[in-house]
């Protein structure tokens, strides 16, 4: 497993040693840090789903992911303690939130609230229902749409880790992920040069071949490029240029245990400025790596 087994004293330490570190990081881990520690903190609180979903082999070696062979999120699951953590989260690093938040975790605790029927909307209507929502919550789409993506991100997540014993077995070729279909935010280097991607929604990782491009399959090593900052050679950025995307690439021996992923793709938000200047797109855009260039 690419995430270590870093428990929330371990994260609270790694964020305040890269604020340290990197001072420019302050911002962006202020804001998100308490995204990751809530989420690690939910993860370990929260049992396994003792019902496994099966995979059908032939649809997965043709590369339908799992919330195509089946329904991932049911009613059982643990929304109430999922909406809890990620309303908190919000809260601490996004103080403009934090009314809203209480609101939401107020009607939690009256019993009022069913996060999992929000996520079954009728797609064209997605947004006059969240609107909708919203004005009944007495607080602003805006605050609805990002909880939900969050709670989103975070019971992914879990099914995810539930399925890893089971996913292990298959093998697995695509760009993109296996449980959500998710494209990668990050890849992380082995000691032997083998690539893992990580999947930004559900933090699923998968080996994949090195010089292809996840996004658009092209193998053409001439045109995958690597980018990295002078002097820090060990992060560094694959390219392609026929999609145009990029994927951000840490370099970490598997001897050690690295930090959660997303606090290594935060650490690397320079490059993601670098790159989207130059007019490369991510493959996939995560909370903080949507930058609207064109305006700075
Ligand atoms: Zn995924
Ligand atoms: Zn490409």
């Amino acid at each position: 497993m690419i995430n270590g087994t870093y428990d929330s004293e371990d994260l609270v330490r790694e964020i305040e040693r890269l604020c340290t570190a990197q001072p420019h990081l302050e911002t962006v881990l202020r804001a998100f840090g308490p995204l990751v520690l809530e989420k690690s903190q939910w993860l370990s609180d929260t049992a396994l789903d003792t019902q496994i979903l099966p995979i059908d082999p032939l649809r997965y070696t043709e590369g339908i992911p799992l919330n195509r062979q089946h329904q991932l999120f049911h009613a059982d699951d643990p929304w109430g303690s999922a909406g809890w953590a990620t309303a908190k989260a919000i809260a601490q690093g996004f103080p403009q939130f934090s009314g809203d938040m209480e609101a939401l975790l107020l009607r939690f605790t009256e019993g009022k609230y069913d996060c999992f029927s929000l996520f079954f909307v009728d797609e064209k209507e997605a947004n006059k229902q969240l609107a909708d929502k919203a004005t009944e919550f007495g607080i602003s789409p805006v605050s609805l749409h990002l909880f939900l993506r969050v709670l989103n991100t975070f019971m992914l997540t879990k099914k995810a880790r539930d399925m890893k014993t089971e996913l292990a077995a298959h093998v697995w070729n695509k760009g993109y992920c296996p449980v959500c279909g998710g494209f990668p935010h990050l890849a992380i280097l082995g000691d032997n040069g083998q690539r893992h991607l990580q999947c930004a929604d559900c933090g699923h990782t998968w080996p994949f071949a090195r010089l292809t491009c996840p996004y658009c399959l092209h193998e053409d090593p001439q045109n995958t490029t690597v980018f990295f900052v002078d002097g820090q050679q060990e992060d560094s950025a694959f390219t392609c240029d026929k999609c145009r995307r990029y994927l951000l690439t840490a370099n970490r021996s598997a001897s050690l245990s690295p930090p959660p992923a997303d606090l290594i793709a935060m650490s690397l938000i320079h490059l993601d400025l670098i790159l989207q200047e130059k007019g490369y797109s991510p493959m996939t855009e995560c909370l903080w790596n949507s930058f609207n260039v064109a305006e700075d």
